[in-house]
This record gives C-alpha cells, structure tokens and sequence, in this order.
C-alpha cells in the first residue's frame, strides 16, 4: 500500500516509522527543507509522561480572565473577530467542567503510557537514536499552597478514579509523588537557592516523565526512516487534497500531483487549512509559545546551579529542561492566529522565570537575542486529546487518516498516536478510539 504522510514534524516522521515497519510504501511530504523545523523545533523537551492534562481544566476561565490583558503573562488572547477562534473558545469552555476535565485527562494519560511503551521499544529497535535522552523525571513545582493544595487533590482524585477502572491502571501505578519543598531541594539540589529565598512551597516529582530534544529526535528518526525506505520529498508545499468520490486519490503539490493509497494528515497547525479543501474542518486552532536556550556558565555546571530534572513551574506556566549542555525554558500560550513573530518581552519573561528559580545560572544577556528565542504553533484541540484515525462516516471517505491536534504535548503523545495511526491505516483500528476520534466533535 502507497501511503502519503503530509508533514515532516515529530508527529508525520514517527507515522512514517510505524508504517514503514508494517511495510507500507512510504513517502513524508514536507514544505521545509528538513524534518522537525516548525513546532517541532525547539519546544520544552518534556516527555509528560505520568502527567499529561488538558488545558482545558475547571481552573482556566479565571485564568483567561485574570492573565489576558499583561503583556508578559503566560496567556495572551488577542482581541480579534474570528468566527473560528470563538467557535474552538466556545468548545474549550464546554471542557472546563470537572467531569469533562477529567474524562479528558484519562484520555491524555492513557495515550501518554502508551507512547511511554512504544518510545521505549523504539529506543531498544533503534539504539544509535541518540536526542540527549534523560529519563530522570519532572518535577512540578508550586510557589502558593492553595495551588499546591488544588494539585495534590487532583492528584488523590486522580489515583482513585484510576484503581477503579480496568484498562486505566497505568497511572494508579505510577502517579505523580507529592513531596516537600525539603523533599524537592533533595530531588532537585539546583533548587536550594529558591528553596532557601523561600520561592517554593511544594512539589509533584513524575519520575517517569523523561526530557530531551524533539528535534535531534525527529531528525534522527527521519535518518533511521530514509535508511529503511522512506521517500521523503523536503521542500515541497501541499496545496489541496485531491477527493475522486469516497476516496482521497492524493496531494495536490507546488510540485505536481502526488498519488496514494491512503493519506495521513501530520500538519500541525496547518492540518485544519488542508483538511478543508475536501469540506473537512478540523476543531484546531494555532496557540504560539515561546522557547529561550540559555547557555550555562561555568560556574553553574560545576555546582549544583542548573536543574538535571525537567521543572515545571506551576504558577508562571513555564517548563525548563537540561537539553545539549543548555538550559531549555518554554511557555506561553498566545491565541494569535498564525502570527509566528517573536516578542523579546515575552521571552525574556520566560527567560525570567529560569533565572527566578535558578539564580546561579548567572545574569542574563542583554540583547533578546542572545537568549535563542523561538515561537512555534500548537495545534489545539479544544478539549486537548489529539484528532486520531479515520474520518466520522457522514464524510463517506474511508482513506483520510488524521494524526494531529496534538497542542502542548506532541513529542509526549507523538509514539503511542503514530503506532495508533499506523494501526488504523493497516486494517487494525483501536478496540475504543472514542476519546481520540475525530467523531466526538461530529
Ligand atoms: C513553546 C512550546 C513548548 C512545547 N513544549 C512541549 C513539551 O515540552 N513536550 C511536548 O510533548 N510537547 C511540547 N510542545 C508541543 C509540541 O512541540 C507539538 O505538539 C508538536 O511539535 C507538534 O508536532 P507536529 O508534527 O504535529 O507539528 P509540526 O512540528 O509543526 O510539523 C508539521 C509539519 O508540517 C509542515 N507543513 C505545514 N503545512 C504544510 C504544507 N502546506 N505543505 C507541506 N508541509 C507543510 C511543516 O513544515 C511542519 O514540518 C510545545 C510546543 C510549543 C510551541
């Protein structure tokens, strides 16, 4: 079977290793001129895994209400009249209930261990796959104890719900751990000065989350991809697809026709604009973020300055991760259409926040430049699972496999959806893809 992948990031190149490996002919189609060169790029290098939840949580109206107007807050909402952008708010609000909440989250958590299982069996195929893998864990930390005191019931609640249900013992196996802020200086010994400036009230410590580097990853895995057969045709632009009655007949290209057997979405952000020139509209909406790579002085490597763990901070909303000998911090959530420029306030704050908690990395440079910043867009689903497998039956076409909408965790989710995706292309969907179809929004 001839399958088409469009898009080159994280999520098209590990689709296009699973479908390789079930030996389907091949072909990745992206406008970059390598793998992994948008949101796949710099992003905060958690592997969330023990600790994927959607954004769309009962605490978050507030939050939108509370952060939308500051210009350095980690959440920006752009005044614009967009029909879209109002529909997928609309959505998004629906699944702030807790019910929903934490149906969504079962969803999120039961993809993350599977994709935790299915990196881990990638890494044992593929040991020369080398993105500066630390499987050390993160840590959750809270500066306020009534935040604290909302996870850590989240948390129990979460346990509970999990030991009850057949299928869903993942978690109930390997919840988040509360600990101290004693108990997180000694987790994290980089976080004494915090601890010490009294910064830190608590922590969650996910000791099978991992961190690492989404791009030498996806770049590596797209080497591991060509060696095994994969086409990949770099610099090539998707203009439509092309519908001959029920079937997706292939890819209309700055490059000419392309044909296929089957097509599988993994545009990101751009999934929506594609998906629509066959009457398909995707409930994904771009949400930009910003990465800075701080460089670590000497003197904060020879001491304990610089965390070896992935840190989230929960009130600021920004995660920072060890990643190639730098310092990596992430955070952000701007609802500005495809607008990817680059705000050196906002990612000077983020910047900020490293510093705040890790004094010792030294001041920061001067020039915003100096501080390697970069914005990508998440693709967001309103509720926060991905969009998996084939198209609802009222679109009557069965060769369209969607992989995508993966927003704030796609490197976290990209292993178990692709294997998931590659499944439902060779004839074996999933037992219950419920939460993850594109049919709950149908
Ligand atoms: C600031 C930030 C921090 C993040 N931190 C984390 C984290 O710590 N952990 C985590 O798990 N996730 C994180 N994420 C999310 C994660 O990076 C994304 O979910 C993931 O990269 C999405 O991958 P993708 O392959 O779907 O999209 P992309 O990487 O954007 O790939 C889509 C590809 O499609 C190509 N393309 C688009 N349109 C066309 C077209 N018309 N023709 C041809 N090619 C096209 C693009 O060139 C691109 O290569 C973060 C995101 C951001 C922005």
């Amino acid at each position: 079977m001839k399958v088409l992948v469009l898009g080159a990031g994280v999520i098209g190149v590990t689709t296009a290793h699973y479908l390789r490996r079930q030996g389907a002919e091949v072909t990745v189609v992206d406008r970059q001129p390598a793998p992994g060169l948008e949101t796949s790029f710099a992003n905060g290098g958690h592997l969330s895994f023990g600790q994927a939840l959607p954004w769309a949580a009962p605490e978050a109206p507030l939050q939108l209400l509370t952060m939308a107007g500051r210009r350095d807050a980690p959440l920006r909402l752009a005044a614009r009249w967009d029909p879209e952008l109002w529909r997928w708010g609309a959505k998004f609000l629906r699944n702030c209930t807790p019910g929903r909440y934490r149906a969504n989250a079962n969803v999120l958590r039961k993809l993350a261990a599977h994709s935790r299982t299915c990196l881990g069996e990638l890494m044992a195929h593929a040991p020369a796959l080398k993105f500066d893998y630390q499987p050390q864990g993160v840590l959750t930390v809270f500066r306020t104890s009534r935040v604290f005191d909302r996870e850590k019931a989240r948390v129990a609640d979460a346990i509970s719900d999990q030991a009850g249900k057949a299928g869903n013992a993942d978690h109930a196996q390997d919840p988040e751990r509360v600990l101290t802020a004693n108990d997180c200086v000694h987790a994290e010994p980089a976080l004494g000065h915090a601890r010490r400036a009294g910064k830190i009230v608590g922590g969650l410590l996910a000791a099978s989350a991992a961190t690492g580097d989404a791009h030498q990853f996806t770049h590596g895995l797209a080497e591991i991809c060509k060696n095994a057969g994969v086409e990949f045709r770099f610099g090539v632009t998707v203009t439509r697809l092309r519908r001959v009655g029920g079937a997706i007949t292939g890819a209309e290209t700055a490059d000419g026709f392309m044909e296929a057997d089957a097509v599988v979405l993994a545009l990101g952000s751009h999934s929506p604009l594609i998906a629509r020139t066959v009457g398909v509209v995707l409930p994904i909406i771009p949400v930009k973020g910003y990465s800075v790579t701080l460089a670590i002085s000497g003197e904060a490597t020879s001491g304990d300055g610089v965390p070896r763990l992935g840190i989230l901070d929960a009130e600021r909303k920004v995660v920072m991760a060890p990643v190639d000998g730098a310092l990596r911090a992430a955070g952000t959530a701007e609802f500005a259409g495809y607008d990817q420029s680059i705000d050196p306030i906002r990612a000077q704050a983020i910047a900020r926040v490293a510093q705040d908690l890790f004094p010792e990395l030294g001041p920061l440079p001067d020039a915003p430049s100096d501080l390697n910043p970069w914005a990508g867009l998440r693709p967001m689903t309103p509720d926060g699972p991905p969009l998996l497998g084939s198209l609802p039956a009222s679109y009557g076409c069965t060769n369209l496999y969607l992989n995508t909408g993966h927003g704030p965790l796609g490197w976290t989710l990209a292993c178990g959806s692709a294997k998931l995706v590659a499944d439902w292309v060779g004839g074996s969907p999933p037992d219950d893809p419920s939460g993850t179809s594109f049919a709950r929004f149908a």
